[in-house]
């Protein structure tokens, strides 16, 4: 007979606990700051004037470093590493498994009889080759000659954790492909450069290099340790797979959420003085939606950057929870019936000059190039929103789109009332060749931008992507998705679409037409082609769904579908074009991606029968055959006519329970035939749609009648952890 022991044990562990205290290194945040980093400051101290200026032109202009001052740096590096108490290395870089990946090697060597150095020269700086044959490849990677290796990334500066040096570096093959996140997103960030280089210098001469910012929102769930392994589908999933909702969920949000528990607070600060100390530039966040569930955000960095902090600060978030008896969900939905978790990206482009391209300024002129810029994201958003929607789809994010709580599927761009107006009026009034009068209204009107800007209240948090007054943010990215996948995309069709812009205006004043003149008109024909995109109302609401049908947006639910797009013709070519990710690059990823969502419900469908079969079924049967012990000495003690009253309840008991049982069994049986057929197909996309349609759906089948069990069975037998426990034991 199943005891209950290891979930009143956790219960236990967890009422024990008390917060640990970790001290900042200082109260002072500017005195531990990216100390931890080899950054500018570490650099001119360690580096030779020679290398460190190899290092700068390298970053700035992306130049190649020679082998020589590769040694120099490598030299400079070490020591700089030494000084933190590093004594091995390691690669940094970002496979498509979406973890961080390292492999570490120690800067000591043996050199025979008996005597080592330590060694850490250019070529180990440079290039390494880590075992790769785990990492996915997507077919790229299947001979020998393609194996792949990692190449610094001097673009990204390396920083010590621990004992260990990390260099942040990418992942490619021997044949040159891309085998990570990070090298298309160099790839993106270098089209949109380009492009809007090439757009500003209608505006400036003195733009010669546009940066893309992104400041990304984390968010995340915190559970106990003790709870954490008593749940094994959150310890194999990341989220709970059964669990009847709790009578309390987030629906009053009263006081309880509103003070952060002393051990949480405890385990942020600790985490936030590690992310510091590492130049993550993070802010202390403590707003929560959800029970358990909290936020941590960064002042925005240059994009190379800022991905690279995020992934950091997964890892980080996670090191640090540990020492402090947490687990971190970083699932989007770890919990049936509470919010889930995103990571919005913000998302704008800055100059050279120090101008953010999405925010309005203070002359017709200069808003002309705000106008240009917006619109044409916009309009990039419009041609292409079935790509930025495969680029935010995943096993776990299949549970918050479409939500109730969390952006739809449906793609749409918010911009708020006033630059409604604007956009409408520029429809209206720019057509044909436009009389002084009109162009003097015209300009009134673009140059009346900013005070309605600085009014920040109408902001639509139901829409997927919104303008957010100096920036866009993309609020439908999960919470354990790299900010890469979704950042390649949304530059690469940017990039795109500035270059077709600035095609068509050079077009038109070839024709003789005036540069503002120009500009505006092609403006205004990509104002009412992508008015379709635009959305102003309640995302959330079922009206939108239909109103968006009737407009021509899709709408595309899960995950296998919506990757579809990856194998059409035109997107292969745009990202190609781009020289973002060539045609077998494409091709890989697709092919990567679905077969990462068939084993993740694959794992998911495993372990729901394996808990049904072996927690729940067990437990149930114990407490019938109680019941029905119950039964029998009712009987004997009673007489028969007493005897009939006294056992209706528990033998409607027998029954009620009799029936989920039999529901729980048969429909594992069956999701383990319908397993078993997804497993028999080879060609990805199939196998991912069985699992998708096949297999999924048996989850939550299971789960209904599991979890009426769990209100059925006696409190004192049930084993696993139930949400109120998860959701409020502190
Ligand atoms: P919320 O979306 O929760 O209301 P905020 O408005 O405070 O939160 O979030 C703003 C986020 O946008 C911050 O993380 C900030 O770093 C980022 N951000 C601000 N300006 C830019 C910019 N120019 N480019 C990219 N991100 C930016
Ligand atoms: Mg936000």
């Amino acid at each position: 007979m199943p005891t209950p022991q290891i979930r009143m044990k956790a219960l236990e562990d967890v009422l024990n606990r008390s917060p640990r205290v970790a001290e900042a290194p200082s109260h002072k945040i500017s005195e531990f700051f990216a100390t931890s980093v080899f950054n500018e400051d570490a650099m001119r101290m360690f580096l030779t004037e020679d290398a460190w200026y190899a290092v700068r032109q390298a970053t700035q202009h992306g130049e190649r470093i020679d082998r020589k001052l590769a040694d120099q740096v490598a030299s400079g590096m070490k020591e700089w590493a030494s000084s933190k108490g590093a004594t091995h290395y390691t690669h940094w870089f970002q496979p498509l498994t979406g973890l961080s990946a390292e492999k570490h090697d120690a800067f000591f060597e043996p050199i025979g009889g008996g005597r080592s150095i330590e060694r850490f020269d250019g070529s180990m700086l440079v290039q390494q080759e880590p075992d790769a044959s785990s990492f996915p490849s997507g077919g790229i990677r299947n001979t020998f000659e393609a194996r792949g290796y990692t190449a610094w990334d001097p673009g990204s500066p390396a920083f010590v954790i621990g004992r260990t040096l990390c260099i942040p570096t990418i992942f490619i093959s021997y044949t040159g492909e891309a085998l990570d996140y990070k090298m298309p997103l160099l790839r993106a960030i270098r089209a949109v450069d380009e492009a809007a280089t090439a757009v500003c210098q209608w505006f400036d001469k003195d733009v010669t290099k546009v940066t893309c910012t992104l400041g990304w929102e984390q968010e995340y769930f915190l559970i106990d340790k003790a709870l954490f392994f008593a749940r094994p589908d959150i310890m194999m999933t990341g989220r709970a797979l059964f669990g009847h909702i709790p009578a309390k969920g987030q629906q009053l949000e009263d006081h309880y959420f509103g003070s952060i528990p002393d051990r949480v607070r405890a385990f942020m600060r600790e985490f936030e003085s590690e992310a510091l100390m590492l130049g993550i530039p993070v802010k202390t966040r403590h707003n929560e939606v959800a029970p358990n569930q909290f936020e941590c955000a960064p002042v925005f960095e240059e994009l190379n950057l800022a991905v690279d902090h995020n992934v950091l600060l997964m890892d980080v978030m996670e090191k640090v929870a540990q020492r402090h008896d947490f687990r971190v969900l970083l699932h989007e939905k770890p919990y049936a019936g509470v919010n889930g978790s995103g990571k919005h990206n913000n998302w704008s482009l800055a100059t050279n000059t120090g101008v953010n391209l999405l925010k309005p300024a203070k002359t017709p002129k200069e808003n002309i190039r705000f106008l240009t810029f917006f619109v044409n994201t916009i309009a990039a958003i419009h041609a292409n929103a079935d790509v930025l929607r495969a680029s935010i789809a995943s096993a776990g994010n299949d549970h918050r789109l479409g939500a109730n709580e969390a952006p739809p599927a449906i793609i749409s761009v918010f911009i708020g009332e006033h630059l409604t107006a604007l956009l409408d009026g520029l429809e209206k009034s720019i057509r044909g060749v436009m009389t002084p009068d009109r162009k003097t209204v015209l300009k009134l009107d673009i140059g009346r931008i900013p005070p309605v800007m600085l009014d920040n209240t109408d902001r639509n948090r139901t829409s997927p992507f919104a303008f957010t007054g100096n920036k866009f943010e993309f609020r439908a990215v999960g919470s354990s998705a790299n900010c890469a996948g979704p950042m390649t995309v949304l530059n690469t069709i940017v990039a795109a679409q500035l270059e077709a812009f600035r095609r068509e205006v050079d077009t038109l004043i070839n024709k003789g037409a005036k540069k503002d003149e120009a500009i505006l008109r092609v403006l205004r024909d990509l104002i009412v082609k992508c008015k379709a995109i635009r959305f102003e109302g309640n995302g959330y609401g079922d009206e939108w769904v239909k109103e968006a049908e009737k407009r021509g947006l899709n709408n595309i639910k899960d995950t296998p579908r919506a990757l579809d797009v990856w194998s059409r013709a035109e997107t292969v070519k745009l990202f190609a074009d781009m020289k973002v990710l060539s045609p077998v690059e494409t091709a890989a990823r697709h092919e990567i991606e679905l077969h990462s969502f068939a084993l993740k419900i694959q794992i998911e469908s495993r372990v729901v029968g394996d808990l049904a079969q072996n927690h729940v079924i067990p437990v149930a049967i114990a407490y019938q055959n109680r019941l029905i012990e119950n039964v029998r000495g009712l009987r004997e003690v009673l007489p028969s006519a007493n005897a009939e009253k006294a056992t209706r309840i528990p033998v409607g008991l027998i029954e009620e329970i009799s029936e989920h049982i039999n529901a729980v069994v048969s429909f594992v049986d069956q999701m383990t035939e319908a397993r078993k057929r997804a497993n028999g197909l080879e060609n990805a996309r199939e196998k991912a749609l069985a699992y998708c349609d096949q297999v999924r759906p048996y989850l939550d089948r299971i789960r209904y009648h599991a979890d009426k069990l769990e209100l059925l069975v006696d409190d004192e037998l049930w084993p696993l952890p139930k949400m109120r426990e998860l959701l409020f034991t502190r």
